[in-house]
């Protein structure tokens, strides 16, 4: 789950980070009492999406009077980035900007810790920093279970900060990241940028969290701050409905049963130059509910031109699983109409599956092998997506 600015800046606000005053609003009334209350200018208008690069999008502007910034706010109310409609607007009391900086902590899979990533080139897409000139990022891997010493902050805060007074602020930073990515089981806790304002001291100007979905149930507090604006509603209902389910750009809807078979599957459908339109492990019961589920929140994308099931039959039996299928096809077949539907089964009992299956009068085609499935999705799908 992402948190984006707004909730990102709450969230470290009240972890006791120095974060940019601002106020959230999502009209034009909320934007004038919002200009009310805060009193000062030049304000800064930042549109409130779940992507980056909002400044080079123009949801990002500063603005010196209440005119300006009702107009301002009024245009990137009524804004598209990157295809995402603004519903919400972040009015905020503008830094006076000295200087920006990178700071981040990640977690590094790879490494089994998380990595803190510093940079005196902020505010701009680190992405870009580290592909043209890695040198100005320091990274320093930290030790989930030694936590990071202050010797450590300090060293790093040393190589960032030309100040020695900025650097010891730096350094109470850099372990309030640490306590941060820590306490909120966070992937990610990203500053960009930290800004050094014109009294000297250090600011949150923009800040992204991403939290760690399989540690959500320790965090009530955060799982409620869930934004249903920018959610997509389908990976959330199939997520209520213990389906994982992720949305691609393809046009071949997949349901498959096990998350390493679903990988697969996608794998074999693009080796044979189709493109799938979802990722989606049903789990290892093929109940009736969950097979109907799985297909109503596929069908919804209307680019699926084609479903292929595969199902491995594994401790359940397949005659168990052809029956529950049938029973879920019985139920979607209008929606289903016009959309090919590919089985492939294999395991336990597949030959009585397989005739089940072709003994239903429904309109499905068995196969016998993934490869087989997938080449004859792709050819229904019409070729490459
Ligand atoms: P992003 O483009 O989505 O990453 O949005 P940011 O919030 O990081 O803002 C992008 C850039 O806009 C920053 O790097 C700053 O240069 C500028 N900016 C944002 N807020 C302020 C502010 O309060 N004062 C000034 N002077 N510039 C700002
Ligand atoms: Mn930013």
């Amino acid at each position: 789950m992402k948190l984006i600015e707004y909730q990102a800046k709450e969230v470290l606000s009240s972890l006791g980070f120095p974060v940019q005053t601002g106020i959230l609003v999502h009209n034009e009334e909320e934007l004038a009492r919002a200009l009310d209350q805060l009193q000062t200018y030049p304000v800064v208008l930042k549109a409130q999406v779940p992507v980056g690069g909002r400044g080079k999008a123009g949801g990002i502007k500063l603005a010196s009077t209440r005119e300006e910034a009702l107009e301002k706010g009024r245009a990137i109310l009524s804004m598209e980035i990157k295809g995402i409609p603004v519903r919400k607007l972040l009015v905020a009391v503008a830094v006076d900007i000295q200087k920006e900086y990178y700071t981040g902590i990640v977690l590094d899979r790879r490494n089994q810790t998380l990595t803190l990533m510093v940079s005196p080139e902020g505010g701009v897409d680190i992405e870009e920093v580290a592909r043209t000139h890695p040198e100005a990022i320091q990274k320093l891997p930290v030790s989930m279970r030694d936590g990071l010493a202050d010797f450590q902050a300090r060293e790093l805060a040393f190589w960032l900060f030309d100040d020695r007074k900025l650097a010891l602020k730096g350094a109470r930073i850099l372990k309030a990241l640490f306590h941060a990515a820590r306490t909120l089981d966070a992937t990610l806790v990203e500053i960009n940028p930290l800004v050094l304002d014109a009294q000297g001291e250090l600011v949150a100007v923009d800040a992204k969290i991403l939290l760690d979905d399989n540690a959500l149930f320790r965090h009530p507090d955060l799982e409620r701050r869930r934004d249903m604006d920018y959610e997509n509603r389908e990976e959330l209902e199939a997520r209520e409905a213990g389906l994982s389910f992720v949305r691609l750009d393809g046009n071949i809807g997949c349901c498959v049963n096990g998350a390493g078979l679903a990988m697969a599957t996608m794998d074999v459908i693009k080796y044979y130059g189709g493109e799938p339109a979802n990722f989606l492990d049903i789990g290892g019961s093929s109940r009736p509910e969950k097979v109907v589920k799985a297909l109503d929140i596929i069908l919804r994308d209307p680019r699926v031109k084609v479903i292929y099931f595969n199902i491995f039959g594994g401790i359940t039996r397949c005659d168990d699983v052809a029956r529950g299928l049938i029973q879920a096809f019985e139920q979607m077949k209008t929606k289903l109409e016009g959309k090919p539907v590919v089985i492939r089964l294999t395991g336990t009992n597949e030959a009585e599956a397989r005739s089940m299956l072709a003994s239903s009068g429904l309109p499905l085609i068995t196969v016998e092998t993934m490869a087989e499935g997938a080449q004859k999705a792709v050819e229904l799908a019409g070729g490459t997506a």
